[in-house]
């Protein structure tokens, strides 16, 4: 069976929480930054949930706007995944009516991958034949480490509190790249 790395793409293969702001702060401009964002209620007094999940979808329907751009090191990342023989599913919590707009981002930036998982179920992905999952969302990587991957994610101040739950947190992607391939699984 082939080796599956379940890869993220918000706050994974780019910085999203930063462009959500923006758009945040024109609902409300005294919405506080991502830095000091460590619960998924932070929109709590400052937007309706409406808003916020207007807000998130707004940035996945322009995901390829030329602003968007993902990390510099995204791009290496996911061919040294395929390089070292890891069918790449990536997966991310979006709405699939945003499939064309991901997909066109993908593609421009030459991000590879061999599967496009676009749901807010992403953990039924996991199963025997996944060895590495790479999110920075808490839930998903506890998940993970249940199902016997390798769970590894960027560093961020939503997950930093989880970070001894049985998975790895790194500043960037090339940490995280050197500590899945010396895992060898
Ligand atoms: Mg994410």
């Amino acid at each position: 069976m082939a080796k599956t790395a379940i890869v993220d793409i918000d706050n994974t293969l780019w910085q999203f929480c930063d462009a959500f702001h923006v758009v945040l702060l024109k609902i409300n401009n005294t919405f506080p930054p991502p830095g000091t964002w460590k619960t998924w209620d932070i929109f709590d007094g400052y937007c309706s949930t409406d808003d916020f999940h207007d807000a998130i979808n707004w940035v996945h329907a322009h995901q390829d706007r030329d602003d968007f751009v993902p990390y510099p090191e995204a791009r290496n990342f996911l061919a040294s995944l395929k390089a070292n023989g890891y069918h790449v599913t990536i997966a991310s919590h979006r709405l699939p009516e945003y499939r064309e707009p991901t997909e066109r981002w993908l593609d421009r930036h030459g991000l590879v991958y061999d599967e496009l998982h676009l749901s807010h179920h992403k953990t039924d992905l996991f199963n025997a034949s996944t060895s590495v999952v790479i999110d920075d969302a808490p839930q998903v990587l506890e998940k993970a480490v249940e199902a016997g991957a390798i769970a590894t994610g960027l560093l961020f101040p939503w997950n930093m509190e989880y970070r001894d739950d049985g998975f790895k947190l790194y500043p960037n992607l090339n940490e995280i790249l050197k500590n899945i391939l010396n895992s060898k699984k």
